[in-house]
């Protein structure tokens, strides 16, 4: 099938529906923010147009005697300043971390965190290890520098797969596993008794969803979970806290890829090209785009059968460039 008439049969079998304008996108703050009586937000600042790669954010439930962060950020000086902010107002020291998942955007901070104990999947620490911490840290990020030389490797000290649970007060504190999805160790932190979750890398509000660790049919399974449960506030790995109508995007977006990537693995079009050529419609507006590129990678993976947990960053760099050069406004 020649380009012209794959674009004519896919219009007719892939459309999805009226062209809606793009998402006005919001901007949100880096604040620690009270959702329930001893449980908290930590967003990063982000919103329309800036490059949200590394602005992730974080929690924290307050417990007797410490307090409980679920993630711990990147540079570190967004990991010192997340415990600083939430030690101060909140007048206790940290005694236990979870991880999400391995990113470093979310385990690199661990080490900042001293004498608490670490948790996380099997899987995301046996990843945090494997990924190590590069020789030159956020380089292209020189406003993140301060502290960089005390960065160190902190992986998991207790790791679980299925689920596993605390008590902070009267609050049952639940992890539950959802991988394969964002990545192979996702976990959520679940509080029944308050209806809150924190999501990890499941949700990204605002945000293109990167599938660069992930299985992108898994992960729509592991959002109609969450969208399953009793819960009314979602806290996303990356946007500002929302709901399960912000959760139902991430899961929209992601259907697209399937539906709109399937018919262009099968017309062996290329990932990059593919990504360039599927109409995003509504989420076009939300930030770092050129993500598609590798969920492209990752969905002709699988739908190769060949999909494994590591990121494949020869295709994934290879994707991005094409993108990019599709993309670019002719002049
Ligand atoms: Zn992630």
């Amino acid at each position: 099938m020649n380009r012209r008439s794959f674009l004519h049969a896919t219009a007719a079998a892939f459309a999805f529906g009226p062209r809606v304008s793009a998402q006005t996108i919001p901007s949100w703050p880096t604040e620690l923010r009270e959702l329930a009586p001893g449980v908290f937000a930590y967003t990063q600042a982000s919103g329309p147009g800036v490059d949200n790669a590394s602005l992730s954010n974080a929690g924290v439930i307050v417990g007797a005697d410490h307090l409980l962060a679920i993630d711990a950020l990147g540079p570190p000086v967004h990991a010192k300043a997340f415990r600083a902010t939430a030690m101060k107002a909140l007048g206790k020291p940290f005694g236990r971390v979870i991880n999400t998942h391995h990113h470093r955007d979310h385990t690199n901070g661990n080490c900042f965190f001293p004498g608490a104990e670490i948790v996380a999947h099997e899987y995301c620490r046996e990843a945090t290890i494997a990924q190590g911490i590069p020789a030159r840290p956020y380089e292209d990020r020189p406003q993140w520098q301060d502290g960089m030389s005390e960065l160190r490797l902190a992986p998991a000290t207790e790791t679980f797969t299925g689920t596993r649970s605390y008590r902070y007060g009267d609050l049952d504190v639940q992890l539950i596993s959802l991988g394969p999805a964002h990545t192979w160790g996702d976990v959520a932190v679940y509080l029944p008794k308050r209806r809150i979750l924190f999501a990890g890398d499941i949700a990204f509000y605002y945000v293109t969803p990167p599938a660069h660790n992930g299985q992108i049919t898994t992960w729509i399974k592991a959002i109609d979970r969450v969208l399953a449960m009793d819960v009314d506030v979602i806290v996303p790995g990356h946007g500002p806290v929302g709901t399960k109508k912000e959760l139902a995007e991430t899961r929209a977006y992601l259907d697209l890829m399937v539906r709109e990537g399937r018919p262009r693995y099968e017309a062996k079009m290329s990932p990059g090209r593919a990504a360039a050529d599927i109409d995003v419609g509504r989420f076009a507006a939300w930030t770092n785009p050129e993500r598609t590129a590798w969920n492209m990678v990752r969905l002709y993976a699988e739908f190769g059968g060949r999909l494994r947990p590591e990121t494949d960053v020869t295709a994934q760099n290879a994707a991005v460039a094409e993108y990019n050069r599709l993309k670019r406004p002719r002049g």
